[in-house]
């Protein structure tokens, strides 16, 4: 306590100093919950603890005030420690180990947006060498898709992720079974056959729907007779009993169990009583001994539902570390509009280069550890943030430019012939512009009546007046004599001068069809020794952007990663 308050004083005596004395306790909570989202499940405590040292620091004078913040020094900012690495994570003594899970739906692919829990998940449980759990909450039968399982492990090990356990909860409905009896027997829970709109008003008024008074031997005869599988779907669930004056109508008698009549993708018609995520999330989160759970905001009245079944039961909630929403304009569509999508044909699957998927991503050429450092810079924050393309482009722009070899590539190509050329037969050019060890590649050039032949792209050409001179970069300088179909220059000199460089392709040149984030495809030419490259490379086709190669044969297929 004493060190919280310690804590707390410094950002009091901060928001005084820079707020010409007052301090405001409101801005001083929305910060430290912003910066130690742990302690948000104190919140009580801590706002009494911070209008009682406002109202301390706010009775001092200014000068006071400073003399104080220099005796206790500034707060520590996530911001800072963010730079340095993770924050640490609160009530470390309360566990003798770090343990912390990543439990998605299989219904979908992982994107930008849900890597953020596995990515922090995993993360902090390798920092504290913890213990990592993936866990496959796939108890809602019409939504799952048997494919996601492997496609999301794939995904987590592109990441580089590994786990140390891994569970589905689909495998553990006995388990869910065992603790309904329990609760149902001991009065902790019933079986509610409410029409559920007729609940809900009972729910919102605060009182008890007609079920809440059942027996036990009621109670545990309802439940039977659901699982018999006599009930029809949406005609009976199980409710934990709560406060029926709970601030959050949601969790007032929160539905624990249903029936369902969908067979299961992975267990068939074995079951037919579902648990709905409050309820298995809980069981699992306390038999897996998850110390730590990140996740969003969004799961703020879930997580007052989860509390009060752990109550029941006598078991300590985890840390639940809750981190603000993550926009990412330009990728608006949710799971199930992406599905509908797909199978509407409007996107060409999961990896359709439009999608913020991380398969996607890895098609276009966006690294695991681009992905893991902007999740990672936007770190804990309560706050909603955004992620834009810029910043995810920028940072891996920074990553694949000191490993990406280079490529002329040729856009809408013009043809160029150049007269009275050297004799050359070929340039030799290095692969990457500061690193020499990545060697060199050929350029063939293209002897052709008389003259030299080239293809430049149609907009560096129109940038060209006749009679221009520029440079077919890293050969030679010529002047354009006359423009056209086939537009025709003259060789000048070969040194380096001071007028336009143009990137060109000559002998050999390849068809290359590069995919835009827009999914169109741009076509062009390639210089040859793009051909010995592999599928998944990402290279730079010079000036144009970052490209990773999708296939070399029956076609050169690129798909644009950024500039
Ligand atoms: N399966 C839940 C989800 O993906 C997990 C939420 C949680 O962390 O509890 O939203």
């Amino acid at each position: 306590m004493e060190e919280i308050r310690n804590e707390v004083l410094k950002w009091v005596l901060t928001n005084a100093v820079e707020h010409n004395g007052k301090a405001d306790a409101k801005s001083v909570m929305g910060k430290l919950i912003a910066e130690l989202p742990g302690w948000k499940s104190k919140i009580g405590e801590l706002s009494l603890i911070v209008k009682e040292v406002v109202d301390e620091v706010n009775s001092m004078s200014s000068e006071e005030q400073n003399f104080q913040l220099k005796k206790v020094g500034a707060p520590k900012k996530a911001e800072h420690a963010e730079k340095k690495g993770l924050q640490e994570l609160p009530e470390l003594d309360r566990f003798p180990l770090v343990v912390t899970r990543f439990a998605p739906n299989p219904n979908g692919p992982l994107h930008l947006g849900n890597a953020r829990a596995a990515i922090l998940s995993h993360e902090y449980a390798r920092k504290y060498k913890g213990k990592f759990i993936l866990r496959f909450e796939d108890t809602n039968p019409e939504k799952v898709l048997l494919e996601m399982y492997e496609f999301i492990k794939r995904d987590l090990r592109w990441l580089g992720m590994s786990w140390d356990e891994e569970y589905a909860q689909s495998d553990r409905i006995e388990k869910y079974y065992t603790c309904a009896e329990q609760l149902l027997g001991e009065g902790k829970a019933y079986v509610c056959t409410c029409d559920v709109e007729k609940f809900r008003l009972m729910r919102d008024a605060g009182e008890p729907c007609p079920c809440r008074d059942k027996s036990t031997e009621e109670n545990l005869a309802g439940w039977s007779k659901m699982l018999s599988g006599d009930v029809e779907q949406g005609a009976a669930v199980v409710r934990i009993k709560t406060d029926l004056r709970h601030p959050n109508p949601a969790v007032r008698d929160w539905p624990a169990l249903r029936v369902v009549k969908t067979p299961h993708p992975k267990t068939g018609e074995k079951f037919k009583i579902w648990p709905l995520y409050n309820f298995s999330v809980s069981i699992d989160d306390h038999e897996m001994g998850v110390s730590h759970v990140f996740r969003g905001k969004e799961h703020e009245g879930n997580e007052q539902c989860q509390r009060t079944l752990f109550m029941h039961l006598g078991w300590d909630y985890p840390v639940a570390i809750q981190y603000g929403r993550l926009a990412i304009p330009g990728a608006p569509l949710s799971k199930t509009q992406t599905i509908q999508a797909i199978s509407g044909g409007k996107l060409t699957g999961f990896d359709d280069v439009r999608l913020a998927t991380l398969t996607a991503l890895k098609r276009r050429g966006i690294l695991p550890e681009t992905v893991r450092q902007v999740i990672l810079g936007v770190g804990l924050t309560l706050v909603d943030s955004s992620l834009s393309w810029e910043t995810l482009y920028a940072q891996n722009r920074k990553m694949v430019d000191e490993i990406a070899s280079r490529y002329f590539f040729v856009q809408n190509p013009v043809k160029l012939m150049v007269k009275n050329a050297p004799d050359l037969k070929e340039v030799s050019l290095r692969a990457h512009p500061s690193r020499p060890e990545a060697g060199e590649r050929i350029l063939p050039l293209e002897r052709d009546n008389g003259g030299m032949g080239f293809y430049i792209s149609r907009e560096d050409c129109d940038k060209i007046q006749e009679n221009g001179t520029f440079r077919l970069k890293d050969l030679m300088n010529v002047k354009m004599v006359k423009k056209g179909k086939v537009c025709e220059a003259e060789f000048e000199s070969l040194g380096i001068i001071n007028v336009p460089k143009i990137h060109w392709v000559s002998k050999g040149a390849l068809q290359v069809e590069v995919l835009t984030p827009e999914n169109e495809a741009v076509k062009g030419l390639a210089e040859p020794a793009v051909a010995s490259l592999e599928p998944g490379a990402i290279v730079q086709f010079e000036r144009y952007g970052f490209v990773r190669i999708e296939s070399i044969s029956p076609k050169i297929l690129a798909a644009y990663s950024h500039r």
